[in-house]
């Protein structure tokens, strides 16, 4: 599909090991679509969020942030100004929730064995908010 959107890409973190970017990226892609109807008027599924561990183009890690209709709409292209208020939002958001290891309400539904995942998506958004 063509749209437009907009993209975050980052380093690996030291000592992150591919398989644990894997399921932070996911968790943290959860939080950050959760919160973007703050910051652009639309619902959470007017836009996607895509995590990629190793982007084709980029090489690096990259959170996508597109609009879901063909052509886009111009939503996601709001965010690029404002990805790091963002991120720190969704930081916040992911350390102020009252579960222990991830909920539907910030980092969505874990499955076992994923114990540190919402630990890892925290470090991870304000890790990129700095
Ligand atoms: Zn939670």
């Amino acid at each position: 599909m063509h749209t437009s959107g907009t993209w975050l890409t980052f380093d690996v973190p030291d000592d992150w090991e591919k398989s644990e970017l894997t399921d932070a990226m996911t968790a943290a892609a959860y939080a950050i679509q959760s919160l973007v109807p703050l910051f652009i008027k639309c619902d959470r599924t007017d836009i996607h969020v895509v995590p990629q561990v190793k982007a084709i183009h980029m090489e690096r890690p990259t959170f996508f942030i597109y609009d879901s209709y063909p052509g886009g709409i111009g939503l996601s292209e709001n965010i690029y100004p404002r990805w790091r208020e963002l991120l720190t939002l969704a930081a916040d958001h992911v350390a102020e929730c009252l579960c222990e290891h991830g909920c539907p309400v910030c980092i969505g539904a874990q499955e076992a064995g994923q114990k540190d995942n919402k630990h890892r998506a925290h470090s991870l958004l304000a890790e990129l908010a700095k």
